[in-house]
């Protein structure tokens, strides 16, 4: 294709240089198309959710070697079709980071250092403190002889990723325990 030097800057002012090939009528679908098929030549199709909001966008994480290469919309979701919301399109950059925390690590209060531990650990950790803050702040009868059974020692705040089912099984342990002040961020 024969393109001149003032039609080559007129398509080119303020476009990315993508943009100005495009403007210049080269059909850039094959090139794209193709460099895509390379990326994932090979790849397994593991279909997969989105782990940020409950919307629950269906994934696609092309895996080589147990490792992802890359992660898109499945256009098999009835949920999404094969579209992602800017942070869902960017879940590559969060299962594949160097700087991503993959262990456990605590401060011990008043501590200046950050320690390793394991997973068991800190969930025994939090259901012990959790325990021992509700025992101390638990309240069965009101002054006045009214009956509460309520612990406002503790509050829940739920992330955007529960779903129903998960905040229906923590809504009965909260309660459960006495707990009343119980928040969920919804993120639709
Ligand atoms: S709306 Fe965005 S963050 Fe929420 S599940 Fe879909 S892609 Fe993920």
């Amino acid at each position: 294709m024969a393109v001149s030097r003032r039609e080559f800057l007129r398509a080119g002012a303020g476009g990315t240089a993508l943009g100005t090939m495009a403007a210049l009528g080269v059909n850039l679908t094959p090139t794209v198309a193709r460099a895509a098929e390379l990326r994932i030549a090979n790849a397994k199709a593991v279909p997969t959710i989105c782990p940020y909001c409950s919307v629950g966008c269906g994934m696609i994480a092309h895996v080589i070697d147990n490792r992802i290469v890359n992660i898109e919309g499945n256009p098999d979701s009835p949920v999404n079709q094969g579209n992602l919301c800017p942070k869902g399109a960017a879940s590559y950059q969060l299962a594949v980071n160097p700087n991503r925390i993959t262990e456990v690590l605590y401060r011990a209060p008043g501590g200046t250092q950050w320690e390793k531990k394991p997973l068991d650990w800190a969930m025994d950790r939090i259901a012990e403190l959790y325990k021992k803050t509700r025992d101390e702040t638990f309240v069965e009868k009101l002054p006045d002889g009214k009956l509460v059974n309520n612990s406002l020692g503790i509050f829940s705040l739920g992330g955007a990723t529960m779903d129903n089912e998960w905040n229906y099984a923590h809504s009965k342990l909260m309660r459960a325990t006495g707990v009343v002040a119980i928040e969920n961020q919804a993120r639709i």
